[in-house]
């Protein structure tokens, strides 16, 4: 039999260190990340039909509609090519419905993918320091992402430019008090259902403590997961 390829859920509410770890994942193993957050806000800042389609929900802090997020999520899997790793899912799934259409989609047609769970586990109230502090590069291509907390490891070398391209640091419209509110408050909403149903499908979870440095939080997760190297 073929050898499986990892297909890695990141779950854990906004701010929780997903997508950096993602993007380390990206740079050290060479796996792809796909982040539903990201290529959203593509679509916005380009313009695009989906982009005015997915706006108000984008920047109130909602969710986008599960039918549109499938969409977006099969066309993305079908572009890949079959040489890969490992997969991250950084964002994604985010309900219930997605769950099922993923789980379905991966049983039917991609059953050389084997997923499993990694759960980032985080207090509110260290999400909601971190996010209200978080800037990122408004470089598209870059997204490099800072911190103005004075005593961050993450602070800028230059206040508000980035240190790798000095393009200049936004705060993204949904880190604003009130919008992380929302997004916490729809994560939690979510989030029971979401691990009773991949214990119920026997979906593996590793648990990382997600309060960490990016160093330890790294260390952590290359024990936890097989890396392949
Ligand atoms: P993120 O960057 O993951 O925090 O996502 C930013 C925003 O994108 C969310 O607040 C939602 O509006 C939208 N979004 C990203 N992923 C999903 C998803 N899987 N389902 C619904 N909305 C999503």
């Amino acid at each position: 039999m073929s050898k499986k390829i990892k297909a890695y859920i990141f779950f854990g509410p906004p701010g929780s260190g997903k997508g950096t770890l993602a993007r380390l994942c990206q740079e050290k193993f060479g796996w792809v990340q796909l982040s539903t957050g990201d290529l959203f806000r593509k679509h916005m800042s380009e313009g695009t039909e989906l982009g005015k389609q997915i706006d108000f929900a984008m920047k109130s802090g909602r969710l986008v509609d599960d039918e549109t997020v499938i969409k977006v999520v099969e066309q993305w899997i079908e572009e890949q090519c079959c040489a890969v790793k490992a997969f991250i899912f950084d964002g994604f799934p985010r309900t219930l419905v997605q769950a099922e259409l993923f789980l379905k989609l991966i049983n039917e047609r991609l059953t050389q993918l084997q997923v499993e769970l990694v759960e980032f586990e985080i207090s509110d109230e260290v999400v909601i320091d971190r996010l209200s502090n978080r800037r990122v590069c408004e470089n598209k291509t870059c997204q490099a992402i800072y911190s103005v907390k004075e005593d961050s490891p993450r602070l800028p070398r230059v206040p508000g430019k980035c240190d790798k391209c000095q393009s200049d640091l936004i705060q993204r419209s949904d880190d604003k008090p009130e919008t992380i509110q929302t997004r916490l408050k729809i994560y939690h909403q979510y989030a029971q259902a979401l691990f009773d149903f991949y214990q119920d499908h026997g979906v593996k979870k590793i648990v990382v403590p997600a309060e960490a440095s990016l160093d330890q939080v790294f260390k952590t997760f290359v024990t936890l997961v097989d890396v392949g190297q």
